[in-house]
């Protein structure tokens, strides 16, 4: 464990996990950029490793950012504040930040109409030609800075960008104190897109996975029922009608809302046939790029389809979840590792093989 240590640096040299080729990451120096005015400079010491990390290590690509050099890895980040450049007043050295990883351009017409997420221009930690945040130091815009309550710790403020992912769904979904949520997946964003829908006020959610193991982890984290499903299509009318059941039970109503965090043409097809007339889907998961789903039958019954592209404006509520009590995402980080080559290598791979590990985390 590298927590309260000197980090990685050698002679006072800044140090990050470089992903330098296919299944091949390595710690060597990172020159940080100048501390414009209105940037800060953060001693990391709490970085959570995601699906989409582990992706780029496997296949150096996610659809169409390709990683061609080596990249710096990480995004999921909180740390402590080293020195403010000359413009920024609301932050200051010693501070302790959760960090929002995208950079945007705030000129574009999706900036400037408070959608910044799909910025065309976005500076993203870790998708390439942009370094990530698995590293000593770094040099970040103030503005993506926010700072934790004194009861919530890094690692808390480091799940603040997972947690953003379901906090945006549920936004988007519209969950609420009177909806019926189901969600579709359990891994990592299906967990934290749950917590999200019950601090939204969600009063029944049912969850629903082909993994026994992941549902008794969502039961564990407030799931109110689970549903083991199957991939194979020809189950689809049998489970949707056994997952309408387990939101039915003990005088629940209906699917008002489907969170589908696994993003598979089973999956979405599940979704959409689940939900009530009316109701609303959310494709959260990215398990493939194109689905064949019964489309028909959900516009026949007004069912409204959206999207999400990472998260906007998220980061204060994820905040406010953890300082109340609202979200605990503290069970969730099940395997932690220092700073070393070795530890990286070795959290990596208990990522990549999943089984129970839910959150991996560095602490530097
Ligand atoms: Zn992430
Ligand atoms: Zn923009």
């Amino acid at each position: 464990m590298g927590k309260g240590g000197q980090g990685n640096e050698v002679e006072g040299e800044n140090m990050a996990a470089w992903l330098v080729a296919k299944d091949t990451l390595k710690i060597m120096p990172f020159k940080l950029p100048p501390l414009g005015p209105y940037d800060v400079r953060v001693r990391m010491k709490a970085v959570g490793i995601c699906g989409s990390d582990v992706h780029y290590l496997k296949e150096m690509r996610i659809a169409h950012f390709v990683v061609k050099e080596p990249m710096v890895i990480g995004h999921e980040c909180a740390g402590v504040i080293e020195e403010v450049g000359a413009g920024v007043t609301q932050l200051a050295a010693g501070d302790r930040v959760a960090l929002e990883p995208g950079i945007s351009c705030w000129r574009c017409r999706h900036c400037k109409g408070g959608r910044y997420n799909l910025c065309a221009d976005m500076k993203f930690f870790a998708t390439p030609p942009y370094h990530g945040s698995l590293a000593d130091q770094i040099v970040h815009p103030a503005d993506l800075c926010f700072k934790l309550p004194d009861n919530v710790s890094l690692e808390e403020g480091a799940m603040c960008e997972p947690l953003s992912v379901g906090v945006h769904a549920c936004r988007r979904a519209e969950v609420g104190p009177e909806k019926g949520v189901l969600i579709m997946g359990a891994g990592p964003i299906g967990l934290v897109t749950m917590l999200s829908a019950r601090a939204f006020g969600a009063p029944r959610i049912v969850v629903a996975d082909v993994d026994e193991h992941r549902l008794s982890v969502a039961r564990s984290l407030g799931a109110d029922a689970t549903v083991v499903v199957s991939a194979a299509e020809g189950d689809l009318a049998a489970e949707v009608e056994r997952i309408q059941a387990a939101m039915g039970d003990g005088g629940g109503g209906e699917i008002d809302v489907t969170l589908d965090c696994a993003g598979f043409s089973k999956s979405m097809s599940t979704a959409l046939e689940a939900t009530r007339p009316g109701g609303r889907v959310c494709l959260v998961g990215m398990g493939c790029n194109q689905m064949t789903v019964p489309l028909t039958s959900a516009a026949i019954r007004e069912v409204d389809v959206v999207g999400i592209f990472r998260y906007k404006d998220t980061w204060p509520l994820c905040i406010e979840f953890l300082r109340s009590g609202k979200v605990d995402v503290k069970p969730l980080i099940t395997h932690r590792f220092g700073f070393s080559q070795k530890e990286v290598e070795d959290a990596f791979e208990v990522s990549a093989r999943g089984r129970d590990a839910i959150k991996v985390m560095f602490n530097l």
